[in-house]
């Protein structure tokens, strides 16, 4: 492979800079009278063109039954999967021999959102969320209990589509 040297040659000293700052405050001028793209985010989220990808993979929720139960089953395949280990699962089993989560809970500050969680669930139970707005003052409250998950009314994700990589 042959190196190539680029030589660049600087203004010369006496060179006026007066044409590229003209230049420079044209192009400024001209958008003061074009659509303004910034969002005043929070308060407008609500916009019609505010939109996240409903592959966006966020704050998790955990899908209930006709009952209003959890749909787990306690199988721990997604704390077995989940590469941050933020997971907690403690398993129960009722008289019938049905397994149910004794104890559930997920640390959205240690997640690291990959989504193998929900493409693992054999119930499709457990989905992460198209949703962001989580921030918390204690760290503690990043700990996601079975009820909080439960409540969650965003929409889970679609995840990435391998047939439609691009989302459309
Ligand atoms: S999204 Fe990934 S890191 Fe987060 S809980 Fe699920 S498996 Fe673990
Ligand atoms: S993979 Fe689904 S059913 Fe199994 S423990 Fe996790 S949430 Fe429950």
């Amino acid at each position: 492979m042959s190196i190539t040297v680029v030589t660049l040659r600087r203004p010369a000293s006496d060179s006026s800079y007066v044409r590229a700052t003209l230049k420079g405050m044209a192009l400024t001028f001209k958008h003061i009278f074009q659509r303004k793209w910034t969002m005043q985010y929070p308060e407008e989220t609500s916009a019609p063109d505010w939109t996240i990808s409903p592959r966006y993979r966020g704050t998790h929720r955990m899908a209930v039954d006709e009952h209003g139960k959890a749909k787990c089953v306690a199988c721990g395949l997604c704390p077995q999967v989940c590469p941050a280990n933020c997971i907690k699962l403690i398993p129960g089993e009722d008289e019938q021999g049905n397994r149910y989560p004794l104890v559930y809970e997920i640390d959205e500050f240690r997640c690291v959102f990959c989504g193998y969680c929900q493409e693992v669930c054999p119930e499709e139970a457990i989905h992460v969320g198209v949703h962001y707005e989580n921030a918390e003052y204690s760290r503690d409250r990043f700990v996601y209990d079975l009820e909080r998950l439960m409540r969650q009314p965003h929409a889970p994700s679609s995840l990435w589509d391998p047939t439609d990589p691009k989302g459309e």
